[in-house]
């Protein structure tokens, strides 16, 4: 019997063949220098940040050469398979508009390059598995969990590498007759890859990222489908996928670095060029002194959900991770205002050697500058659309008065300077509570009084103000209250005051703060002139006279 009664015993119904494959996947068709690139996540019903910062590399990559982006669900792990998992990858990718060019969802195929889900794959990489086993370049092992268990403890024990290689290799030695009869018989096997290489040897292997690395070659003979759902493992579909898809670009973590000389083996086995390779390095954040990887029990950023519950603009996030994908991105950004991020051109050299820093405190100055950029209609919608999924009370609040609610974004908003005190959508409510009666008046409104305290003179300030320079006249509005402070002996001069604070009573900014205080309970808000025009007179008198009765 030959290697090739071998695999017809194993695979009897797959007539396609490696050729085939080639000639209904042929090379595309793209403009010299165009990359093609995928983002391959486990359907697992969860995104992390990892997978988001991996996607954006691919995406951009794709974008700026003209190239192609494309979507592959890495499911052949079915038991961490999660119902729905897709959606949440596609909602994602959607919501950072970072849509691929080829994808598989809810039925539809876009590419012809699909199947675009592992799963439905299995032919393809039955008719892969069964060149292989033609051309003795895998074979069916027959070894049990508890025999391959006990030849670690043994390799474990003599201090030599553990793995299935070189001697260890039990199965390898097999004749095909042996092997034939046993598969007759019932027994269970997966195939694995014989592996021609040699520990002791390293290879040239030229990262896009760490440039050039000496590897040892692989001598494992490495498991390349599974037992029970004849499905590959990573490190096959890996191969078999990117080649077919014509991915000319790997964008994956440094985990997978060191399997990097199996896949390479493998390429080879077929005759197949590999693709280039970028192992990105991990996200890491700063606690206290130390630097440590990015957890996703411990860290609630470290998953995109934390992102959707906060309402951090999608635009806010794409660049928080720009900036940790390149150093040079701030600048460049900072130089080129108005271009995209898709317009800056990753490289994989430029990427950090060490992990990858996160910093949410950079994300949220991200953030609000861009919040501050949008127009009052644009932040209007995009909070309407967040708090209708999280926040009952501000769904209440907009929904009660939207061109209210609207003035409110307004404020300090389309000049110069904008007011830049909103990071996330879920930052607004507490910022605008106090402009809504019904939050007011059924709130302990605690008061933050500064400098002034005596209540005494907080009501003689009120009614001063309220009997005789009141006024929502812009123009005149600060000059009013500097007339009053002459009046009450506080200095309207700020100079003045720093020159002989002792001969008066306080200044101007105390007088502001009081009337500030007394009208939305907080020291610090937007401008008080703007509020005042907002809330109306009446609602101004009614929260002043409560303090003064
Ligand atoms: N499914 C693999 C993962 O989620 C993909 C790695 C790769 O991009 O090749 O880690």
């Amino acid at each position: 019997m030959t290697n090739k009664d071998l695999a017809n015993v194993i695979f009897p119904n797959i007539t396609k063949t490696v050729e085939d494959y080639e000639k209904e996947y042929p090379k595309r068709n793209l403009e010299e220098g165009a990359k093609v690139t995928r983002f391959a996540p486990s359907p697992t019903g969860f995104m992390h940040l990892g997978g988001l910062f991996g996607a954006l590399i691919d995406f951009t990559l794709a974008r700026e050469s003209n190239g192609i982006f494309y979507l592959r669900s890495e499911d052949t792990d079915q038991a961490r398979s999660v119902e729905g998992a897709e959606k949440l990858i596609m909602d994602t990718l959607k919501y950072y508009n970072m849509m691929p060019d080829e994808y598989e969802f809810e039925g539809k195929i876009a590419g012809n390059y699909g199947p675009y889900v592992q799963s439905e794959r299995k032919e393809i990489y039955h008719a892969f598995i069964k060149h292989l086993i033609e051309i003795g370049r895998a074979y069916p092992c027959f070894c049990t969990t508890d025999e391959l268990s006990e030849m670690r403890e043994n390799q474990e024990a003599m201090k030599v590498r553990t793995g299935y290689h070189g001697r260890f290799a039990r199965c390898s030695r097999l004749s095909v007759d042996e092997a034939i009869e046993k598969i007759k018989n019932g027994e269970k096997y997966v195939i694995r890859f014989r592996s021609n290489g040699d520990f002791e040897n390293k290879f040239e292997f030229d990262d896009l990222r760490q440039g050039k690395l000496f590897l040892n070659e692989n001598d494992i003979d490495e498991v390349i489908m599974k037992s029970e759902t004849m499905l590959p493992t990573y490190h096959f579909a890996h191969v078999v996928d990117d080649h077919l898809m014509r991915t000319t670009h790997v964008v994956r973590g440094e985990e997978w670095l060191p399997s990097a000389p199996k896949h390479i083996q493998m390429f080879e086995a077929f005759g197949f060029e590999a693709p280039k390779y970028i192992h990105t390095p991990l996200i890491v954040k700063k606690e206290g002194e130390s630097i440590r990887k990015l957890s996703k029990r411990k860290d609630p950023e470290a998953t995109m959900s934390f992102y959707f519950e906060n309402g951090y603009p999608a635009l806010a996030v794409i660049e928080s991770l720009m900036t940790i994908i390149n150093s040079n991105y701030e600048e460049w950004h900072t130089a080129n205002p108005d271009k995209m991020f898709t317009d800056f051109e990753v490289t994989a050299e430029k990427m950090s050697t060490s992990g990858a820093l996160y910093d949410l405190m950079k994300l949220d100055d991200i953030s609000k500058n861009i919040i501050s950029k949008m127009s009052k209609e644009e932040v209007y919608s995009e909070s309407y659309k967040w708090a209708k999924k999280y926040s009952e009370k501000l769904t209440k609040l907009i929904e009660s008065d939207p061109e209210y609610y609207k003035a409110i974004l307004n404020i300090e908003r389309q000049q110069e300077k904008p007011r830049k005190d909103i990071a996330k959508y879920s930052d607004i409510e507490n910022l605008i509570w106090y402009m809504y009666d019904e939050e007011f008046n059924n709130k302990e409104i605690i008061y933050e009084w500064k400098n002034i305290t005596d209540i005494n003179e907080i009501r003689n300030i009120l009614k001063v103000y309220m009997d005789k320079y009141f006024t929502l006249d812009k123009e005149n509005w600060f000059n009013n209250v500097k007339l009053m402070c002459d009046e009450l002996g506080y200095a309207s001069n700020m100079k003045e005051y720093k020159k002989n604070p002792d001969s008066f009573k306080g200044n101007v900014a105390d007088i502001s703060t009081v009337l500030r205080v007394a009208l939305t309970s907080k020291s610090m808000t937007p401008d008080l002139c703007e509020i005042m025009n907002i809330l109306g007179v009446d609602k101004i008198k009614e929260r002043y006279n409560k303090i003064c009765k």
